[in-house]
């Protein structure tokens, strides 16, 4: 029988490549985006709480009234906007699943979407399946920030959405007001719908705030604010995320999500909701990661490679463009095989695979663990 392939040009994800191939050489695996330590022992507690208390069966479609609820508390503490838990909240298996439930909600054949480059895996293939067309802007190097006039030169009549990630992976750019401004301007007078991915929003470094997109009122009323519990609490393995929209959008929203998982699970909800009453969990995470981020990049001061520190994520990236003209992934192989550190090239977030001989590296974990990686990186020499 002869299948079609709806998504031709999509193999394997780079995260799952690597990681195994880092669990075949034994690498300390700095690739793909996981924490290597263990979520909160309380955070654990609860779940088991919830399944003996019999919170086992399908949660509701929007997620369960008390997370909704924290959602929307927590949300009002941060940002003061408000959100409500009946109409604007959706529970969804991750990020991931709120992102493809955004663009399948409303992108038809034909529409062309945004897409800020390099860019996240998921993107591209969900826009495709929809029939959509994604139209790639290039973000400014080295820093990863916005390129204004690129951005309103690609804005054409069928332009339908933009995609936003802040802080972002894997540049770790964080937006600044001034991005949200420009942004609500440019989209103001049209139909232009946004997708903002703020899976790393409590995770940012130097003193930088997050900003979220729906701060600004032109784009709280047109925006998917797609989030995940899975980074901030160390649990990516839970896939449990959420989506705040406006009402209209979200009604759009859970027509996907009622068919794609229908709802998330039941005891996971209940632990976050219980567990997110203390800010504390959460508001002492950029302290956590700065720390790593920075004697990761301490370390990275006696190699050859040059970087910049990441503004936010727990990505680092580093060039060897002075150093090598080796492409990217193959260096990437090479360093997880013949070193023992796994790290993901860069090349794979754009469409064309643009080399920009640059490698990254995620710090999200156990302290000696990255000094066993770094240990690996200065001892022999790479070039
Ligand atoms: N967006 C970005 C930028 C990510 O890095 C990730 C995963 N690490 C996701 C979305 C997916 O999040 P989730 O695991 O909650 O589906
Ligand atoms: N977001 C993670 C990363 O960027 C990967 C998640 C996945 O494997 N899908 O490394």
């Amino acid at each position: 029988m002869l299948i079609e392939s709806k998504l031709p040009e999509v193999g394997t994800t780079i995260f799952t490549i690597m990681s195994k191939l880092a669990l075949d050489h034994h690498a300390i695996n700095l690739s793909q985006g996981f924490p290597g330590f263990n979520s909160p022992k309380e955070l654990l507690e609860l779940v088991t709480t919830h399944m003996r208390l019999g919170n086992n069966q399908y949660a509701p479609m929007s997620g369960v009234p008390v997370l909704r609820q924290r959602i929307a508390e927590k949300v009002q503490s941060e940002t003061g906007i408000s959100y409500n838990e009946e109409e604007e909240i959706t529970v969804v298996s991750g990020a991931t699943e709120a992102i493809f439930a955004a663009i399948t909600a409303t992108i038809r054949s034909g529409d062309e979407v945004i897409v800020l480059e390099p860019a996240y895996d998921l993107y591209v293939p969900a826009i495709q399946l929809c029939g959509g067309i994604p139209v790639f802007v290039s973000l400014n190097m080295p820093d990863f920030s916005v390129n204004w006039e690129k951005l309103k030169s690609a804005v054409t009549k069928k332009t339908r959405m933009i995609m936003v990630n802040t802080p972002h992976n894997p540049g770790g750019y964080v937006w600044t007001q001034e991005d949200i401004d420009n942004l609500a301007s440019l989209i103001e007078s049209t139909n232009i719908l946004v997708v903002s991915d703020e899976v790393y929003e409590h995770i940012t470094f130097d003193g930088r705030p997050h900003l979220s997109l729906m701060t600004h009122p032109v784009l709280r009323e047109r925006t998917f604010v797609c989030c995940s519990f899975g980074k901030t609490f160390h649990v990516t393995g839970w896939k449990v995320g959420y989506c705040l929209a406006p009402r209209k959008l979200t009604e759009e929203f859970r027509k996907v999500h009622q068919f794609v998982t229908f709802s998330t699970p039941t005891p996971f909800q209940y632990a976050l909701a219980d567990y997110i009453q203390d800010p504390s969990t959460y508001q002492s995470l950029p302290k956590f990661y700065q720390q790593k981020r920075d004697l990761f990049c301490e370390g990275l001061e006696t190699t050859d490679f040059t970087f910049t520190p990441a503004q936010g994520s727990f990505f680092q990236l580093v060039s060897y463009k002075h150093l090598s003209n080796e492409s990217d992934l193959i260096l990437a192989k090479r360093l997880t095989t013949g070193h023992g550190v796994a790290c993901i090239p860069i090349s794979v977030f754009f469409q064309d695979k643009t080399d920009h001989k640059i490698l990254r590296f995620c710090f999200a974990k156990n302290d000696s663990e990255l000094f066993e990686g770094l240990n690996r990186l200065i001892k022999n020499p790479i070039f």
